[in-house]
């Protein structure tokens, strides 16, 4: 399960054969316009360093993007030499110079004056690293409140370690603490801290990427069963585990059990295969439409099938059988005909929502209906509430790790031209 890599040579040769095209389709196809063919120019020369100098200006987490962007929708997807033959596998390159840049310490970001402001950041997953080290690049006092024992969010605790190296994600983190960020963890902003006390404290400007922590449930008889858990609970465990912060009795996956997975996006594919690498004796995917209709990447999917999950089209779980705590069986129905199935765990990954911890404890953050934080265009990112910001999965629509960055970075200009303007406005009144 191991992420490919390539050496030096193997990295520069590949950079060798892009075409540095004029109307870059690649860069066309990058959510935050990354300037690909220039980059890799660079690398093809041997010029590391200005390769990653040229990624820093459009993505705070390089390595970060190079493992888990979805390259084959996206840049990989759009390189006109996929078209004839094997598209350059940005990726890989990516997290080549990222990684060599963070072994070789080639780049340093400047530590800059924190002279225009204070910022609080809720949350230290992409979308809040991004503003974060965004704000702090720009001259803001940053300081991230994370209820997590350890900063990262998704990175951390949503994205098994095959598909993204923790050693990786803390050396993204360091690279935003080196910039003058502080990063208080284990902090619960609602419950522990709320907004309100956070201006209290002297910030100016609140931002929350906060995500989306609130499964979504099913409703199937004997779903309330203890062996009945949500994906991002299973792998937010399994992170627990392998960061030695709990035990293996506290996984809820056992040697040798029997398990299947509702729902076929990325989250299903990863739960599915950490399932498999604890150690599950057989683990089945079951989803509702066909495989073209699946939102898992093909290159997740090729992979979990090549290690042995199995996935069911078309198909649903209907009712759970057991007692409180066992599962014993689980009925499925496919094309109209139902199946028992003997089963010992059943693990739910069909989306969730955000939680509402922040905005139950304070006033005047609106949401829509289905709990997704509502912000306006000017400034961008603001909330109905002056001076709260959101940004990333907790305003919806923002599925992917480099989607949440290119609405963070868009939300952290929106805030430092609302810091600078109540600035401005406070020296005026003075
Ligand atoms: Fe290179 Fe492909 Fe981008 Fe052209 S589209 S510049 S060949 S990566």
């Amino acid at each position: 399960m191991e992420h490919k890599s390539y050496t030096t040579a193997e990295a520069i040769a590949e950079a060798k054969r892009c075409l540095n095209c004029k109307v870059p389709q690649c860069r066309k196809g990058c959510p935050v316009a990354n300037d690909i063919p220039e980059w890799i120019h660079q690398l093809s020369m041997g010029n590391i360093g200005n390769a990653m100098s040229i990624i820093n200006a459009k993505s705070n987490l390089p390595a970060v993007c190079g493992r888990v962007c979805a390259h084959e929708r996206q840049c990989e997807g759009n390189c006109v030499l996929g078209k004839k033959g094997e598209h350059i596998n940005i990726g890989i390159l990516e997290q080549f110079v990222a990684d060599f840049d963070s072994q070789m310490r080639l780049t340093r970001q400047p530590m800059v004056q924190k002279d225009r402001g204070r910022v609080a950041v809720i949350g230290s997953g992409p979308a809040g690293l991004t503003v974060a080290g965004e704000l702090a690049r720009g001259g803001f006092d940053v300081e991230i409140f994370e209820m997590e024992p350890q900063p990262g969010g998704v990175l951390m605790f949503g994205i098994p370690e095959y598909r993204l190296p923790k050693a990786i994600v803390n050396s993204e983190i360091d690279k935003i603490r080196q910039l003058g960020v502080r990063i208080n963890c284990g902090v619960t902003v609602g419950p522990d801290i709320n907004i309100d006390q956070l201006f209290d404290q002297g910030f100016d400007a609140i931002f929350m990427g906060t995500g989306t922590g609130k499964p979504r449930q099913l409703t199937i008889p004997g779903i309330e069963n203890s062996s009945v858990r949500q994906a991002i609970y299973f792998l937010r465990r399994v992170g627990l585990y392998n960061a030695g912060l709990i035990n293996r009795q506290e996984v809820p996956v056992k040697e040798g059990d029997k398990v299947f997975v509702v729902g076929c996006g990325n989250t299903a594919i990863d739960a599915a295969r950490t399932a498999l690498c604890l150690g599950a004796s057989e683990v089945t995917i079951v989803y509702h439409r066909d495989i073209e209709r699946m939102s898992a990447l093909k290159a997740e999917y090729n992979d979990a099938v090549a290690e042995g999950v199995k996935f069911l089209w078309n198909s649903s779980v209907t009712k759970i059988n057991g007692d409180t705590q066992h599962i014993t069986n689980i009925e499925i129905e496919t094309d109209g005909k139902t199946s028992v199935v003997a089963a010992d765990k059943l693990i739910l990954a069909v989306g969730s929502r955000p939680a509402s911890r922040i905005i139950s404890t304070t006033t005047g953050i609106e949401v829509d209906d289905k709990g997704y934080v509502l912000t306006r265009e000017k400034p961008y990112g603001m909330t109905t509430r002056k001076g709260v910001f959101a940004g990333g999965d907790v305003t919806g629509n923002q599925a992917t790790v480099v989607h949440a960055m290119q609405d963070a970075r868009a939300v952290a200009d929106g805030i430092a031209s609302y810091v600078d303007a109540l600035t401005l406005m406070r020296a005026v009144d003075s």
